[in-house]
């Protein structure tokens, strides 16, 4: 597998932390610029960048665009082609959840899930779009995730954003399909990230079950493996997906999920 991203530049959104960070790092390493974006303490941000460019990632920069809004989310596409010199790879990942039954459920949060973990991927690859066509070369990677597969209770907003954000990758991988340009998803299960530590946390106090408890209980309800999949594994697919090998994976929804989605 050809995995060099040498000359190649790459935007991942959310990436300060998670899943992002996991994917950020793999494409760095593999030598692409990369331009990280997400909420953080600027101390540690600066930190992660440096540490980015010593593993190998030629030019590592931030921006802090809040993609739950329209107009940053073409701003983050421009700037990172004004400091990168282009976006050959853009990963859509920045995303946020919240858990209530649907009667309950906040519509603020509705409209929040909705804008950040669905339409800022419509405004990002709008505006990436037009460059990758003028260079005949790009890739798209929205991260969805098993909810956009199959949905849980109490989910309705992250459910619904992320089977929509898999019709958008359909769409995307059509109207790019006789170009170089490929539009693919990747579908995590359970990750240990920040998110999920979130429902761990949760679960566990509800349920008066020890964080480990509330771990595996969480898994065993879901994923056959009874493993987390991690930032590293979801990495290792983007980086794949960015080689020759994926040219022509266009419109695929790909399950990293122990199992979840085979039931
Ligand atoms: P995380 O909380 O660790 O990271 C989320 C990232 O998004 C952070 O960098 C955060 O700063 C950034 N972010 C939040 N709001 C933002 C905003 N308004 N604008 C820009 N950036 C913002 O979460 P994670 O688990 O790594 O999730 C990353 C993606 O993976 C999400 O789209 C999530 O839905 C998806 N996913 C996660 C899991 C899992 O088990 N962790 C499973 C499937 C899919």
């Amino acid at each position: 597998m050809d995995a060099t991203l040498k000359g190649r530049a790459a935007v991942v959104t959310g990436s300060t932390s998670g899943i992002g960070l996991g994917v950020a790092t793999a494409l760095a390493r593999a030598g692409a610029k990369v331009m990280l974006n997400g909420f953080g303490e600027p101390k540690e941000i600066d930190a992660l960048r440096r540490r980015l460019e010593q593993e190998g990632g030629e030019t590592v920069a931030y921006h802090p665009a809040d993609l739950s809004k329209p107009a940053q989310a073409a701003q983050l596409i421009e700037d990172a082609e004004g400091a990168l010199g282009r976006v050959d790879i853009l990963v859509n990942n920045a995303g946020v959840q919240h858990v209530s039954p649907i009667e309950s459920f906040p519509p603020e949060k509705w409209d929040l899930i909705l804008a950040l973990n669905l339409s800022s991927s419509f405004h990002t690859i709008r505006a990436a779009l037009p460059g990758m066509r003028r260079r005949g070369w790009g890739r798209v990677i929205n991260i969805a995730s098993s909810h956009g597969l199959v949905a849980s209770v109490d989910k309705a907003a992250y459910v619904a954003a992320k089977h929509g954000l898999i019709g958008l990758t359909k769409v995307v991988a059509l109207e790019t399909a006789r170009t170089a340009i490929t539009c693919n998803a990747i579908c995590p299960g359970w990750v240990l990230t920040p998110l999920v530590q979130a429902q761990i946390d949760a679960l566990a106090a509800r349920e008066k079950l020890s964080v480990e408890e509330a771990k595996a209980r969480l898994l065993g309800e879901k994923q056959p493996s009874l493993e987390f999949a991690t930032p590293e594994q979801i990495g290792g697919l983007a980086l794949f997906l960015c080689t020759e090998a994926a040219a022509q994976m266009r419109g695929a929804s790909l399950s990293i999920d122990g199992g979840w989605t085979a039931q």
